[in-house]
């Protein structure tokens, strides 16, 4: 079992709150459905587009909805809704550090196990190593079942601005070696492809791809302005000397060819390590 290294100190507001339903239909690539135990992420990425999807105006990342009926309301919806892939970690990360006493996560997985749907997880957190038991218990029932962990940099400094909160990216990459070598599919979702992800990419792909990682989607940074206005200020902070190049590198038509480039780079590493590359949004 993984050692979780990472320690949070991180204060926010916590409510209890009941849902009035728990599964939605999804037009996400190759998933049926959307499932949230959380209204909220508590990880914090500045330049997560979920507060924007979601019409939230609290600050983002400073508040966790826990939707305390989920795996009851779970349960009465898998037996009257037609049965098809549920994605969790769509909008909200399933395995925020509250969850590891909450439990609401590994409650509907077992609600969905149950019912045998099948289920694809994404997250940013070592977390779900915790429930690697029911993970298991998916496949020894023939029943779809994935991980994919989003892996944006192993740089320290980058990953503290973009995802203050989630597990350190090596112990991530642990995770998804430890989900692997129990024998469950894992991929990576490479994004937010920044500007100084050339300088981490070769490593970045021999590292997903020695956690057995066979299977990458990538994205650019694609921020609207209030987004920018976030991770501006993140950069602000942690690292100061690199605001000039980010919005040169986002925001202008000499800037932006820095991501042809990374695309390319990304997809002839991949190559290399005999993993698929695709654009997790169509071709940009
Ligand atoms: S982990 Fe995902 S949902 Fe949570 S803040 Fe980051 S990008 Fe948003």
């Amino acid at each position: 079992m993984l050692k979780t290294k990472s320690f949070y100190i991180i204060a926010f507001m916590l409510k209890f709150v009941d849902a009035k339903s728990i599964l939605t239909e999804t037009k996400l690539p190759g998933l049926d459905y959307s499932l949230n135990p959380f209204r909220g992420c508590t990880i914090g990425c500045p330049y997560c587009y979920s507060p924007d999807v979601l019409r939230e105006t609290r600050e983002w990342g400073k508040f966790l909805d826990v939707k305390e009926n989920a795996p009851q309301l779970l349960e009465k919806e898998l037996r009257t809704k037609k049965r098809g892939l549920i994605g969790i970690g769509t909008v909200t990360d399933g395995y925020v550090q509250a969850e590891r006493e909450l439990k609401m996560t590994r409650r509907c997985l077992e609600k969905i196990l149950e019912a045998g749907w099948p289920v694809s997880i994404q997250t940013k957190s070592s977390l779900v190593v915790r429930d690697l038991d029911l993970l298991k218990r998916f496949k020894e029932k023939g029943l779809e079942v994935e991980v994919g962990f989003t892996i944006t940099t192993l740089d320290p400094r980058v990953s503290a601005v973009l995802e203050p909160f989630a597990s350190p990216p090596l112990e991530r990459i642990a995770a998804m070696k430890e989900i692997h070598d129990a024998g469950i599919r894992v991929w990576c979702f490479v994004g937010p492809i920044y500007p100084g992800f050339d300088s981490q990419c070769e490593e970045l792909v021999r590292r997903i791809a020695g956690a057995g990682c066979d299977r990458v989607l990538s994205h650019r940074f694609a921020l609207h302005r209030t987004a920018w206005a976030r991770v501006k200020k993140a950069l602000e902070e942690k690292m100061p000397e690199q605001v000039t190049e980010w919005e040169h590198t986002l925001f202008t038509e000499e800037g932006k060819k820095f991501f042809d480039t990374a695309y390319k780079q990304l997809a002839d590493a991949c190559g290399r390590y005999h993993i698929k590359h695709e654009f997790a949004f169509g071709k940009p």
